[in-house]
């Protein structure tokens, strides 16, 4: 046989197995996210971006640039489970919370995922915290939280029921998750860590698959403990009460222009309604 002759025998061999292999490829099963049952669509939303940092005034470690740094591992680790992920945003830019929440809306069979990190005058403030509003989100906010504080050491603070407005106005389960405090300078130099970061993501991916709580560290003392609508024997859900230094979190003087989701003092000052907060994005 000739070397030509060989060689284009070779290259009809690695050609049909090539094809062989591809037509294999075809009818494997690709990992089906929904075919446990969950959701088969999750939208991953990075909180703030663009001229929105997050945090507060003067916070070294943009809010922003945390969120999607956060956002994008979950995203990546989703898809890679199968999952089909949307993003509110994927770069540094400034979106609506109107338009975050539409984009969720839009989805069938999906959960909507706010990832935050936490901000408070006091340096000492500290841990992880969760927010849902409706019930049927109170699972997939224990999910999260319960897998998020297994992966750190910081304060487990809980569980909160709380009506942002990302979180009211989805109508998608939906959860707000607060990956620690960026004023804290020990949570602060954890976040700058990648290695960090990708595993609170890899810890929200697991709240989101539902994977088994690891058995978690009690909610810091002072919070005042609620019924937990979803049973169990965890204690976990509290109170709803922020950070009595941090009410300028979200809620800043920028708010009426920026995507803040909370207003802390909005419940306080309910009957002082003025035309300028009817503009303001609340949440309660
Ligand atoms: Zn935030």
């Amino acid at each position: 046989m000739s070397r030509q002759l060989r060689s284009a025998r070779g290259r009809a061999l690695s050609l049909g197995l090539g094809s062989a292999l591809l037509l294999a490829l075809c009818f494997l099963p690709t990992p089906d996210a929904s075919a446990a049952g969950g959701p088969h669509t999750i939208v991953i939303d990075a909180g703030h971006g663009g001229f929105d940092r997050g945090g507060i005034p003067g916070q070294r470690v943009a809010e922003k640039t945390m969120t999607l740094d956060v956002a994008q591992r979950v995203e990546k680790q989703l898809s890679a489970a199968g999952y089909r992920v949307i993003m509110t945003r994927d770069t540094d830019v400034f979106v609506p919370l109107g338009t975050r929440v539409a984009l969720a809306n839009a989805q069938r069979d999906a959960i909507f995922v706010c990832i935050h990190f936490n901000s408070a005058t006091r340096v000492g403030a500290n841990g992880i915290e969760t927010y849902y509003y409706r019930s049927d989100s109170a699972q997939l906010a224990a999910d999260i939280h319960r897998q998020v504080v297994g992966g750190t050491e910081t304060d487990n603070r809980g569980i909160r029921r709380r009506g942002f407005y990302v979180l009211r106005r989805t109508s998608i389960p939906s959860v707000l998750v607060e990956c620690g405090f960026l004023t804290n300078p020990d949570e602060a130099r954890l976040a700058l860590q990648s290695s960090y970061r990708e595993r609170l993501a890899a810890r929200i991916v697991n709240g989101v698959m539902g994977k088994p709580s690891p058995s978690n560290r009690p909610v810091v003392a002072g919070a005042t403990h609620v019924r937990s609508p979803i049973g169990g024997s965890y204690d976990d859900f509290v109170r709803s009460v922020p950070e009595r230094s941090s009410i300028s979190h979200h809620s800043g003087r920028s708010s009426k222009k920026s995507s803040r989701h909370k207003s802390s003092k909005s419940t306080k000052k309910k009957s002082s309604g003025s035309s300028k907060k009817k503009k303001r994005i609340t949440d309660d």
